[in-house]
């Protein structure tokens, strides 16, 4: 690449999967010779990875790329990029209302983001790469015998020297076939493919000896992994067994698994692997049966309740999270009453709460009248988060005292903020011990602490002093083992960590 190293700024919107496909994109451009930068307004590349879950989420892309139109101006030969779930839902949206947007690249066409962005450069024209033509005829089995050609990307995961990878994602499926009626993701990701189980695994190793201690496997709905694997039938139990006997590897997560699909052989693989956290993610988005079937969840209430009751009974100490949508299409003070009295029985660890908003081209936008107020909206959102609350600071609370095992992630927010205003004032930054550490524990809950930096990757006995309803406080009681010195710290400055 001629006149000097290339840069890259690459900001990251939405979920796991795409912090996943940022860092795959950012691994093929620095191959090439690109360099990420954390300045968005002088790089010469700029892209942004998009989430079209909410209406919200969109119109935060669109802010950022209003805020790029005069470095654009100032710098004519700026790419400006979006990719992912905005672009492959409103590409034509998208060069309306920003014409300074060079490429858009859709989320099953991100290998082909080092071609389009030559192709700017070159022909001074837009690229576009979307996925569109991806067929549903075949069945989940018979797609996953495809070629898929988006596989490139994840086949091509070469993580730098300086790359932290102590916790690392793997994709183990793309897109989905539930078609929720509120949900975009079976448009903008296609239908649901698993990939093979030795690439998965292959990618465990390499992640491994990279210095990876935890992986979290990414799929719309993981539990629903299926994979054909010299005449037989892998399914995710089994995967769970062989990614958790990759050596180096000592926690294994997955994130999101579907109600409707989740069997028992998942519970017991999560008992019996001892790599295998105790924590699942499951949403379950309303505690009313009309609401789950206007958004065409395929399970009721009590299903749901009954399949908590029996994680609960077979992994022991399991602890669950799950997603809501408040104000759907129709949601009555009633329906709003149930999700309520769900919460209760079930006694999440966290819940994650949205406000409904309409998709376009989805069938509750086109079938449905966004009818509930943003003024209820909110109201119902508080009083999730609030219960929630009531729920988590006892259960939080209880656990002062005991002595948990964390995985040490990186220096608290706090003690980073710290670090920053001692470093504009121009002062060396000294690693003391009361520079304050955060780690997780097996069943996600986060752990603040003291420690030091070398500490930092490692794991580590804390006893629990003190809790809130989000975070647990403790002390250092003993390092179970100390990081490689290779492993170096999560840089948080770097674009791609600056998920939304
Ligand atoms: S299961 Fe439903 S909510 Fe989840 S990605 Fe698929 S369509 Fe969307």
């Amino acid at each position: 690449m001629g006149g000097g190293a290339k840069t890259v700024y690459l900001e990251t919107m939405g979920c796991q999967m795409n912090v996943l496909d940022s860092e795959l994109v950012l691994g093929q451009l620095r191959a090439l010779g690109y360099e990420p930068t954390p300045k968005m307004t002088t790089a010469d590349v700029v892209l942004i990875n998009t989430c079209s879950v909410r209406d919200h989420a969109e119109q935060k892309v669109l802010s950022r790329l209003g805020a790029l139109k005069k470095p654009k101006q100032k710098k004519p030969e700026m790419v400006i990029g979006v990719i992912g779930c905005m672009a492959e839902r409103d590409p034509d949206g998208i060069f309306d209302k920003m014409p300074h947007v060079d490429l858009v690249c859709g989320p099953g066409e991100l290998n082909k983001v080092p071609a389009l962005i030559d192709e700017v450069r070159g022909r001074r024209t837009r690229a576009i790469a979307l996925a569109q033509s991806l067929s549903r005829k075949s069945t989940p089995l018979q797609r996953a015998l495809e070629f898929d050609s988006v596989e490139a990307l994840d086949l091509a995961r070469t993580p730098g020297p300086d790359q932290n990878v102590l916790q690392s994602y793997i994709r183990v499926q793309r897109g989905c076939d539930k078609f929720c009626t509120f949900c975009v993701v079976p448009f903008t990701r296609g239908p649901e493919r698993s990939r093979p189980a030795a690439q998965i695994v292959a990618e465990a190793h390499m992640l491994a000896d990279r210095g990876a201690r935890e992986i979290t496997l990414l799929g719309q709905t993981v539990n629903s992994y299926v994979q054909q694997e010299n005449g037989r039938t892998v399914r995710f139990a089994e995967l769970l067994e062989r990614v958790g006997a990759v050596s180096g590897i000592e926690r294994l997560r997955f994130v999101t698994s579907y109600p409707g699909d989740f069997t028992d052989d998942i519970l017991y693989a999560m008992r019996d692997i001892p790599q295998v956290c105790e924590y699942l993610h499951i949403p379950a988005q309303s505690g009313s049966d009309p609401v789950l079937k206007r958004m065409r969840r395929q399970y009721s209430v009590s299903q749901y309740v009954e399949l908590i009751d029996h994680a609960r009974q077979i992994v022991p100490g399991i602890a669950i999270a799950s997603d809501f949508i408040v104000g759907f299409c129709g949601e009555t003070e009633e329906d709003h009453q149930r999700t309520m009295e769900l919460i209760e029985r079930c006694r999440f660890k966290n819940i994650f709460v949205f406000k409904y908003s309409p998709r376009p081209g989805t069938v509750a936008d086109k079938r449905d009248a966004d009818d509930v107020p943003e003024q209820v909206k909110r109201r119902r959102n508080l009083e999730l988060l609030k219960l929630q609350e009531r729920i988590s600071q006892p259960a939080n609370q209880a656990l002062v005292g005991s002595t948990v095992e964390v995985l040490i992630e990186g220096f608290s927010k706090a003690a980073l903020k710290a670090q920053e205003a001692e470093q504009s004032r121009g002062e060396e930054v000294g690693w003391r011990r009361s520079d304050q550490l955060v780690g997780r524990t097996r069943s996600d809950q986060i752990v603040v602490f003291s420690g030091e930096q070398k500490h930092i990757g490692a794991l580590a006995d804390v006893r629990i002093v003190d809790a809130t309803a989000l975070t647990l406080h403790g002390e250092l009681i003993r390092m179970r083992d100390f990081a490689p010195a290779s492993r170096a710290p999560r840089d948080r400055s770097l674009p791609i960590l600056g998920a939304a």
